[in-house]
Formats: structure tokens, C-alpha cells, sequence
């Protein structure tokens, strides 16, 4: 590669990534294993947007790869899960591959393989630790959401916003913005919400979808993992740690999936006297799912990364083996060189 990214670059391969959308016959879309909003969200915005009435036809394939293929429950509002097909069905070597929100080809899951072949591969993501694996990087780690750069693809293409399109890209910018909370909701993202909402979406409806429902069980597993949260105050070089974990067996008693027992991180990382909060969650293969959230004296992507997993300096996540005391040290060593 020749020119560095940057902002120059970033348009002009956003030139190249229109003119293959605009040739293809067939565009395959694939975003990360286990979708969060903005993975699905800004995948299904585009699958919408390509079957816009005017557009030339095309043969829209969109998936994840995620063997069983299931759309996690708190996602299943979200126009346009008709769109998606099962991994099992992608085109082996597609012609036109674009990926969303994955920062890594290994994020892909069991469609890394058809990533590699494809003749072309646009990649569409924010992550800082994006390999730019693709043939187009349509790449800006300063973009609040993969939600951002889809909408900049979409206006690019000239295709107007519907609600179908509006809802999976607020979906994104809501989830990945923490409700607009976070430090990368710029002046940008309030003015791409306000175009998205200006298709009347309902804004308390992705709210309440997104953050404010669980089943009653949730309320019994939240009372047994926060009682047993651990403050460790000199780890993460003295910043603070905070952490729990959600056995299996905790879920199986309150009978709860892997994605209802995700938003406990955001009840643990409230606590003042530490700079990191980390949620171990252990998934029906036995393995640890750890959520990791810093304030941003203490960089938890790097920590992550550096274990096999990825994600952003203030949010990252990593999947580990062994006992939760394992895991939750080997986080611990990785932290106190991380801030
Ligand atoms: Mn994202």
C-alpha cells in the first residue's frame, strides 16, 4: 500500500468500494461472530440499502459465521432478519465480499475462509486494531460505530434513508455510543442520529430493546454475581479492578443465554474505587467470555489483544480457558503493563 490511512485515503477507498458495489452481480455481507447492534445493525442497513427500488439488481447475501446460526434475542427486533442466510449457504469464493465491524479475518468465524478467497474484499470498521485485511479498507478508528462509515457508504451511493436502513445504524450508533455517552460521540454522531431518526424511527423502542429488558431470572443472577464481585485496588498498576464472573451454572439456574447475562458489565464498571471492571462469562463450550471496560487510564484493548482477543482502549473482550481464578490472572498480569 502505498499512501498511509488517513482521511485522503479513506475517500479514496471509498471510491473503490462504491465502484465494485456498483459492478458486481452478487455482493456477500458478513459481519462478526455472535453480531453485536453495530456488526448486524450496519450490515443489514447495507443488504437494505443495496435491494433499494432504482438500484440495479443484485444478488444480496448476508451472514455471519456462527455455527449453530442463531441472531442473538436482544437483536431480533431489527429489520431485515429475512435478508440473512446461514453460513452453510454463502458462496464459496464470492466475487465481492464486505465485512462489518470485524477488526480481524479470525473475527469472522467460519466465513474467514471465504474472506480469503474472495476476489475483492471491502472491509468496513473502526476498530484501532483493524488488520486491514481487505482489498478496500474502508477503515476510521476514530469513527464512533462501523454504523458511521456504513451511513457514509450508503449517502455515497446515493441511496436515501429509509426506517429499514435508519434502524440497524441507530441500533449501531446507540450500542457502541453507550446511549450517546461515550467520548467518541462527536457533534458527527448527534447529526447522523438526528438524519436517522428523521425517518421516524422510534428512538425508546431500539432504547428498550437494546438496554432495558430481561427476563425476571436476570434480577436473581444479578443479585448472586454482583454479591460475589471482587475490588482488587492495587491491581491494573493501582488504578483499580473490579470483577466478577457468570458461571454456567449461574445461567442454567436462572435459565439465561450468554447474550442476556451481557449487560452486566455495565452495572460493575460503575464502581468509583476501580479504573478497570471485568465480566467473565462462561459459554455453553465451558470457555470464558471476559468483557473489559476502562475509564481510560488503562488501555484494556491492548490487554485483550495481547490474549487473542481485540476490541477498543476503553471496551475490549477476550475468550480464555481453564478456571475463572485462570482466566481472571492472566487478565491481571496483562493489565498491570497496560496503563
Ligand atoms: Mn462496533
Amino acid at each position: 500500500m502505498g499512501s498511509g490511512p488517513g482521511p485522503g485515503d479513506l475517500a479514496n477507498q471509498r471510491v473503490k468500494a462504491l465502484a465494485l458495489l456498483d459492478e458486481a452481480d452478487e455482493v456477500c455481507l458478513a459481519c462478526h461472530v455472535r453480531p453485536d447492534a453495530d456488526a448486524l445493525g450496519s450490515m443489514l442497513a447495507v443488504a437494505h440499502a443495496l435491494r433499494a427500488p432504482g438500484r440495479r439488481p443484485q444478488r444480496v447475501v448476508a451472514s455471519f459465521g456462527d455455527e449453530p446460526f442463531e441472531v442473538p434475542e436482544i437483536l431480533r427486533f431489527l429489520p431485515g432478519l429475512s435478508l440473512l442466510s446461514p453460513p452453510d449457504a454463502y458462496p464459496h469464493r464470492p466475487e465481492l465480499m464486505v465485512t462489518f465491524d470485524a477488526g480481524s479475518i479470525d473475527r469472522l468465524g467460519i466465513l474467514a475462509g471465504h474472506a480469503s478467497r474472495a476476489d475483492q474484499l471491502i472491509v468496513v470498521d473502526h476498530h484501532v486494531s483493524n488488520t486491514r485485511f481487505g482489498t478496500v479498507n474502508l477503515i476510521d478508528p476514530g469513527a464512533a460505530a462501523t454504523a458511521m462509515l456504513a451511513l457514509d457508504l450508503i449517502d455515497a451511493a446515493g441511496a436515501g434513508l429509509t426506517r429499514d436502513i435508519a434502524s440497524g445504524l441507530y441500533a449501531g450508533l446507540v450500542a457502541d455510543t453507550g446511549s450517546f455517552k461515550y467520548s467518541a460521540t462527536t457533534p458527527a454522531v448527534h447529526q447522523a442520529a438526528a438524519r436517522l431518526l428523521g425517518t421516524g424511527i422510534e428512538p425508546g423502542t431500539v432504547a428498550r430493546e437494546l438496554w432495558d429488558r430481561a427476563p425476571f431470572g436476570y434480577l436473581g443472577l444479578l443479585s448472586a454475581v454482583l454479591g460475589r464481585a471482587v475490588l482488587e485496588p492495587a491491581a491494573a498498576a493501582g488504578h483499580g479492578l473490579v470483577w466478577t464472573s457468570v458461571s454456567h451454572a449461574d445461567r442454567s439456574m436462572h435459565g439465561l443465554s450468554l447474550d442476556a447475562v451481557e449487560s452486566v458489565i455495565d452495572v460493575v464498571r460503575r464502581t468509583d474505587e476501580a479504573e478497570v471492571a471485568i465480566v467473565l462469562k462462561q459459554s455453553d463450550d465451558g470457555l470464558w467470555q471476559a468483557s473489559a471496560r476502562s475509564k481510560g487510564r488503562v488501555d484494556v484493548g491492548r490487554a485483550c489483544s495481547s490474549l487473542g482477543g481485540g476490541g477498543h482502549r476503553n471496551a475490549a473482550g477476550v475468550t480464555l480457558a481453564g478456571s475463572a481464578e485462570d482466566a481472571i490472572a492472566r487478565l491481571r498480569g496483562r493489565l498491570a503493563e497496560s496503563s
